[in-house]
């Protein structure tokens, strides 16, 4: 897999003397061409930072960013073959859908600038690919939240960039437009074979779109993996618990219940049965009911465990006694950090 995007050693710090924020902190990382790739942290981790240096419009304080493997760190964003989609879409009110979609080929200082009838028709071959045929002569206004995401898309794709740079392009959809937004880019994805670089706060987008994650802390990246590595056997005590829900027990207890010094359980993986060969029994002080399963918090006398029962299981009430099993497999160690 040829490398569409490669940072060497690349730091961003704002500010100096003791009011310094470093926002990224020596990251390597490489990028795949044709990878959707979603950096996953939280609000303030530096992914924005991130992904503004590869676009251009951050410079780093130090490090090398290659693209396509031509070093791109000191180029301004025009001259990068890349295209950013932005979380507020950033349209143009004025213009109709049609010219916002067409406007980078309107800016294009590379090429020779195609005429006004061709860039038009290009335009809507992009509307239709969004699936927004026949919006082209509406204002921005007259679409609803999901079509403006959609006319950005299109507007980010028209000039052909090798890696389109995604900074929680979501974020201002509700639930049922954003689950089926993501599902509509990732197949956008797989047919252009564009590289994606995705930010996301949410666990569950980053888990659905993505074939790798990196997953950011305080300006730096805790682990790169596949989803499902970053859920079954996270590297850190940070990643095992942002992604996912995660029982992570330590000390005396995880020395009793699983013979680590610290031990992840997700809560899926215990189920309720007889006293017999229970690894731990202790009292239901939470029953909460989510539609697909229901969580209980279990008292194991100072520790607390959640325990995910599947739909259609009968859950105890609050107060009732439970014995928890599962199997030594459920268990990943974790080291201390
Ligand atoms: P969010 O999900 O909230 O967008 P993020 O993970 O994208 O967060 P960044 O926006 O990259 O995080 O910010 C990383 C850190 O750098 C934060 O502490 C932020 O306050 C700081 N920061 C970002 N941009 C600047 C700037 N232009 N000047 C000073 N500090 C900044």
């Amino acid at each position: 897999m040829s490398a569409a995007v490669s940072l060497d050693r690349v730091s961003c710090t704002f500010g100096t003397g003791p009011q310094a924020v470093n926002a990224v902190d020596g990251v390597d990382l490489e990028i795949g061409a044709g990878e959707f790739f979603t950096l996953l942290g939280p609000s303030g981790s530096g992914k924005t930072t991130v992904l503004r240096m590869i676009g251009g419009f951050t410079l780093p304080t130090s490090g090398r960013i290659l693209i396509g493997g031509q070093d791109m760190t000191q180029q301004p964003p025009y001259a990068r073959p890349v295209n950013t989609v932005f979380q507020d879409y950033a349209l143009f009110p004025h213009m109709s859908v049609r010219d916002n979609v067409a406007y980078p080929l309107m800016v294009q200082k590379t090429v020779r600038k195609a005429p006004r009838a061709e860039r038009e028709a290009r335009a809507d071959e992009l509307l239709t690919l969004v699936q927004l045929p026949g919006v082209g002569d509406r204002r921005p206004a007259q679409l609803s939240g999901g079509q403006r995401q959609r006319v950005a898309l299109a507007r980010a794709l028209i000039s052909q960039p090798q890696l389109l740079l995604l900074d929680e392009p979501l974020g201002a959809l509700d639930l049922k437009l954003r689950e089926q937004m993501q599902s509509e880019l990732k197949a956008l994805q797989r047919r252009l074979g564009i590289t994606f670089l995705f930010i996301t706060h949410d666990q569950h987008e980053a888990l659905s779109m993505s074939d790798r994650i990196g997953v950011f802390n305080q300006g730096r990246l805790e682990q790169v993996a596949t989803p499902q590595q970053i859920y079954d056997a996270p590297a850190t005590r940070f990643v095992a618990q942002f992604v996912g829900a995660a029982n992570v027990l330590e000390g005396a207890v995880a020395q009793r219940l699983t013979g680590q010094a610290c031990a992840l359980l997700r809560p899926e993986r215990i189920t309720l049965g007889g006293p017999a060969q229970a690894r731990a029994s202790g009292t239901v002080s939470e029953v909460q009911f989510f539609g697909s399963f229901t969580r209980l918090r279990v008292d194991l006398g100072g520790t607390q465990l959640q325990a995910d029962l599947p739909a259609g299981t009968a859950a105890p009430a609050s107060g009732q006694q439970v014995h928890l099993h599962w199997d030594e497999r459920a268990l990943h160690a974790l080291g201390s950090s």
